[in-house]
């Protein structure tokens, strides 16, 4: 009989963990907190190490239908002066998918859309879990328990689950700050792919392009632990980037108010193992890493290729999430960490070395070249 699967949270590891679930046969039930679908947070990248894994789901197609293709990203300086540049859309060619930036909504919806054996219970908040030798039992707020043979704890960043198993690690504080935001826009930059990172004083803005003529964009500022999150005003926000030259201007005028979000930049220093009995972490609840590299949510969807292939082996639990440890731990470890340091080189604040980055930047080896990122980006799953 096939094993009782019980996952926690309807976000991107949750949604695809079980949509790889069911191309093996289980039956699995999600359990959300929230009573809607999830539709914050504007957008994402999706490198090609994540398009090879929905490639994987089945799901690609639909995936290019709705989003942008990114043809080249740009590194330059907030003035406006070209530091690197990856060529994407030939980089497909050696990688076999593209990288893309889409909508959020649009990502939940693809992968929501294609469940046809899952159950999403809503407003189903974790609070609790109880472990005996045969089965695993969650309990929620609403007072409803449930039991299974092995619970996923994809509730991201702040996962009650992982509190439960591991009570006794915290979140490490990035020391910096990011505002998300996304606009219909459309110019040179969007109808062609092309998107940029600019890079200023400890500070940065990002343009990734969803369509023709939508765009979804980031901007991060050094900032002090445990500023209450809050909103800024867009006159703050253009006042704090004035610095940075067209279209970044331009970009935060026509963003709505409302549809700019500000979070303050957490991850979690890796942990040595992501299970305890027949619980086992997937996602943002495992390894939640600073956005630096845009792979947080292209590592949630590999981990749902290979839970599916590690669970298909049949095998014990106690076997099963081993190997899932095994083969995705070492690789997790490596982004965290990479983005960890990558984000204190690009948040420099002392003009100098900014200066001295900036050049070294300019002068060092394509990106392209580089075996990290290679490593990171051209990982295929199968
Ligand atoms: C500024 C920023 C930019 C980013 N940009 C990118 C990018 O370009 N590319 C990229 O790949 N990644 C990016 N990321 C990372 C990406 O957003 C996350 O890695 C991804 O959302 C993780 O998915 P998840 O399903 O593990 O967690 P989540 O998306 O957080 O989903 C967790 C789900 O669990 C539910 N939940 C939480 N607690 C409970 C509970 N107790 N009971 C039941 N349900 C619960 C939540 O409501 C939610 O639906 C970015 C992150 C930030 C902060």
């Amino acid at each position: 009989m096939k094993k009782r699967i019980l996952i926690i949270g309807a976000g991107i590891s949750g949604l695809a963990s079980a949509l790889m679930l069911e191309k093996i046969g289980y039956k699995p039930v999600i359990f959300e907190k929230s009573d809607c679908s999830r539709n914050d947070g504007g957008g994402l990248t999706l490198w090609s190490n994540a398009t090879d894994a929905l490639h994987s789901m089945g799901l690609l197609e639909e995936i290019y239908q709705n989003s942008k293709v990114i043809s080249e990203s740009t590194l330059k300086t907030s003035s406006g002066q070209t530091l690197a540049t990856i060529p994407l859309r030939e980089l497909a060619t050696k990688y076999g998918t593209h990288t893309v930036g889409i909508l959020r909504a649009n990502l939940h919806h693809i992968l929501a859309s294609n469940l046809k054996q899952t159950e999403i219970k809503k407003g189903y908040r974790l609070v609790d879990l109880k472990e005996t030798n045969e089965e695993v039992i969650a309990r929620f707020e609403n007072g409803h328990e449930q039991a299974g043979d092995l619970l996923l704890g994809a509730d991201g960043i702040y996962s009650a689950v992982r509190n439960k198993i591991f009570p006794n690690n915290s979140l490490r504080f990035s020391g910096y700050e990011a505002w998300r935001g996304i606009s219909t826009y459309t110019d040179q930059y969007t109808k062609s792919g092309l998107a940029f990172e600019a890079w200023g004083n400890g500070m940065r803005f990002g343009f990734i392009p969803m369509s023709d003529s939508l765009v979804y964009w980031f901007a991060t500022r050094n900032t002090s632990e445990n500023l209450s999150e809050g909103q800024i005003s867009k006159e703050q926000l253009t006042h704090t980037f004035r610095e940075f030259v067209e279209p970044v201007p331009t970009v935060i005028k026509v963003t709505k108010e409302k549809d700019i979000t500000r979070k303050v930049i957490y991850d979690l220093k890796p942990l040595q193992n992501w299970s305890k009995g027949r619980v086992l972490l997937i996602g943002d609840a495992a390894h939640p890493t600073t956005p630096n590299l845009g792979q947080g949510a292209c590592m949630a969807l590999e981990d749902a290729v290979i839970l599916a292939q590690t669970l298909e082996k049949g095998n014990s639990i106690s076997h099963t999430v081993k190997t899932f440890e095994d083969m995705r731990m070492d690789r997790a470890k490596f982004i965290v960490n990479s983005s960890w340091v990558l984000g204190k080189i690009a948040q420099i604040e002392n003009k100098l070395f900014c200066d001295v980055r900036n050049r070294l930047v300019k002068i060092g080896p394509s990106i392209q070249r580089n075996s990290n990122f290679n490593r990171i980006i051209g990982h295929k799953i199968l």
